[in-house]
């Protein structure tokens, strides 16, 4: 240390109101932090993160030529950043600053104020021996690429894509089936306010299919993502869809003419219909072009067709193409949007409702397409086929199969259950008025605008709420007997009815791992993707320039899928409007002279920012760590797991850290 650059520390306790100084006496710790080895300056404040207890560090850094500070307050992922800005303001380097932690990991967890007050003491000296050896660093910005990478095209996807191409930047939408719309497309209406569903969100993906700065890739999957925030290297491949897209008019003809038409059970459907083997998955499907389903066709299949594939001989523009292969797109963004959604739960996992055994036993989505009009039967609710067709009278809901369950793993609420349950029985009243509708459930949540109010419409029509969660459903003289106490009087009950819908809750989708790898995206303990902070941070991820939307998250309905994906868009819009992103100082360096290139550090970097170099050593080609300036977090996992010792982290030396253990160890 040079001697014109001999430390002169401030120290400033914090009171936090009384979150600190009721546990901690803040007048004897700043007497005590006075006396500490080059402290030039101590003083206490009852907000220092308020204006006037940042205007007394600025004053004093100006007034005392102090070159350190420490503040001792709350945790330093509450207001480092803050107390940063207040050095760089008065003209220090923002790294200059260390924080001691005497509110969550001193004054929460005491309730003793003479045992605060010394573990504040010890925290204090040891954040000021550290202090005494902090090196300035320089903050480096990287641009940022104007354009976004959507993962998702369900009603987040389509929404995030609307708002940021409308904001004149470019966005590359990557869905993986063959069509935009995700859940939204396959619902019948909407709760609460009853909107049809495929009327409110057709308008938006034709909007999308139709905006110049969106580059829609259905049918195709994120392969690789590499680089950091403002420059990520995408690479989709765009799977064949045997019919050539250009050509495709979206006629339809080559589905009539298929073999196998209406033999293929329709995914869209939930398989209570059939499709061809080349397929649009529904009618408003955007885009409107044809695909043959390679595990279906018998030409991709099994090489023939009868004499020849009757779809291409019908195809007049000559679109149908068994020999298209796969193709590899690759191009560059700034900011990515996760909008993956969500699965619904496998109802046969609780096999006392005999969802696998019954076909009058159905989930929610499969009770939306059953009341579709655009659904398999036209939207009349029936039971059988042909001939032997019945309209069922009684019909009884369940809630939460598959939520608020230990047994499932799934403790969380699905939240769209209750309102869906009360929709689809409003609309089973409205198309059978005589039907004896039955609602059991544990308790009923609607909390949304306009949702009491709909559940309150729902019981005035006739449909009955029964609290109990029913044990057993199983059949008896042709009808379903749902077992079940009613746990409000204590009786026990056994139900006939003709049908029973489950209504199954929201998972994290199975292949969610794919996202995960490509991302390095963790998951909270709910299995959905976990957002950098639940209250202040509920759209960013702990990748930056990485934004997450709807259900991908998190079981949410529409408003408020909608409102995040809005929320991600402008998180994504924030960064490419600026057009440059700083990165982090404090990251980690390598010893090159002493690094073994191991390559362990390699490993365990969760940012994939370290790399493996030759260089030239004495004569002699040698493999070292390198890092990755952009790329680095700082997370320090390298630094720590290095073998040789070799890779150290800015702020976070070893020679710090020492300081700060030898004085924590101390009397
Ligand atoms: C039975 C039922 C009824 C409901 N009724 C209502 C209602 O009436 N009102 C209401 O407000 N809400 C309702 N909801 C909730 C509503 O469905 C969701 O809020 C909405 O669908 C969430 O949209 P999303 O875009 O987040 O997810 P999704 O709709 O699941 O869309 C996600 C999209 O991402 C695609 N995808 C997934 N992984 C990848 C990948 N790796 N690469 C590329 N693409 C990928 C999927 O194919 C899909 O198209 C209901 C839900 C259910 C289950």
């Amino acid at each position: 240390m040079s001697m014109n650059n001999k430390p002169k520390i401030g120290v400033y306790v914090c009171h936090c109101g009384v979150n600190i100084s009721k546990t901690v006496d803040v007048n004897e710790l700043t007497e005590y932090a006075k006396q500490l080895p080059y402290v030039e300056v101590a003083r206490d404040y009852s907000y220092m993160c308020s204006d006037p207890g940042q205007l007394l560090i600025k004053e004093d850094i100006k007034k005392n030529g102090l070159n350190r500070v420490v503040v001792a307050a709350c945790s330093p992922r509450m207001h480092e950043l803050t107390f940063r800005r207040a050095l760089a303001g008065a003209g220090l380097n923002p790294y200059y600053l260390e924080i001691a932690n005497i509110r969550e990991q001193c004054s929460w967890v005491h309730k003793d104020k003479s045992e605060g007050t010394a573990k504040a003491k010890k925290l204090v000296s040891a954040a000021v021996a550290k202090a005494r050896l902090l090196e300035p660093l320089q903050e480096k910005e990287v641009s940022v690429e104007p354009a976004t990478l959507i993962i998702g095209g369900g009603i987040a996807g389509i929404q995030a894509a609307l708002d940021i191409a409308g904001a004149g930047f470019k966005v590359y939408l990557v869905e993986k089936t063959p069509s935009i719309g995700g859940k939204m497309s396959q619902l019948d209406k909407t709760f609460p306010t009853l909107d049809c569903s495929a009327c409110i969100l057709t308008p938006k993906m034709v909007d999308v299919a139709s905006h110049p700065n969106i580059e829609l890739m259905t049918y195709s999957q994120v392969e690789k993502i590499s680089g950091y925030v403002g420059n990520f290297n995408v690479e989709v491949r765009k799977k064949a869809r045997f019919v050539d897209f250009e050509k495709c008019t979206g006629c339809g003809v080559c589905a009539e003419e298929c073999r196998l038409a209406g033999r293929v059970p329709s995914e869209f459907n939930m398989e209570l219909g059939n499709r061809s083997a080349v397929y649009l998955p529904f009618p408003q499907a955007v885009p409107a072009k044809y695909t043959i389903d390679p595990q279906r066709c018998l030409m991709l299949t099994r090489g023939k067709c009868g004499k020849s594939p009757k779809c291409a001989d019908a195809c007049a523009p000559g679109a149908i193409d068994f020999e298209q292969k796969d193709e590899i797109k690759e191009f560059k963004v700034g900011t990515v949007i996760v909008a993956t959604g969500f699965d619904v739960f496998d109802a046969a996992r609780k096999p006392e409702y005999g969802y696998s055994d019954y076909d009058n036993v159905l989930t929610g989505l499969e009770m939306e397409r059953l009341i579709s009009a655009s659904g398999p039967t036209g939207g009349k609710i029936v039971l059988g086929k042909g001939e032997g067709e019945v309209i069922p009278r009684d019909i009884a809901f369940i809630k939460c199969v598959g939520s608020r369950d230990k047994s499932t793993g799934n403790e969380y609420c699905s939240r769209v259950c209750c309102m869906y349950t009360a929709k689809l029985a409003h609309l089973v009243k409205e198309k059978i008025p005589e039907a004896n509708v039955k609602v059991y459930y544990m308790d009923v949540r609607a909390f949304g605008k306009g949702f009491e109010e709909f559940y309150d419409r729902v019981r005035r029509e006739g449909v009955r709420y029964i609290r109990g969660n029913p044990s057993e459903i199983f059949k008896r003289n042709g009808k379903l007997v749902i077992k079940v106490e009613n746990t409000l009087n204590s009786t026990p009950l056994e139900d006939e009815v003709d049908m029973v819908v489950l209504a199954v809750g929201l998972e994290p989708r199975k292949d969610a791992r794919e996202v995960i790898d490509l991302l390095r995206l963790s998951q909270s303990s709910d299995r959905f993707f976990l957002e950098a902070h639940p209250k202040l941070a509920p759209v960013d991820t702990a990748t930056e320039g990485v934004f997450l939307a709807g259900c991908a998250q998190g079981p949410k309905d529409i408003p408020d899928t909608v409102a995040q994906a809005k929320g991600a868009a402008s998180s994504a819009l924030v960064l490419m409007a600026s057009g440059k992103v700083k990165v982090h100082a404090q990251i980690s360096f390598v010893n090159e002279a002493t690094c073994r290139g191991c390559g362990y550090c390699v490993e365990i970097c969760p940012y994939t920012a370290v790399e493996l170099v030759t260089v030239n050593k004495m004569g002699n080609e040698v493999l070292v760590a390198r890092v990755n300036e952009a790329l680095c977090k700082g997370c320090g996992a390298c630094a720590a797991g290095c073998l040789s010792g070799s890779i150290q982290q800015k702020s976070f030396m070893d020679s710090q850290i020492l300081q700060q253990i030898a004085v924590l160890g101390g009397k």
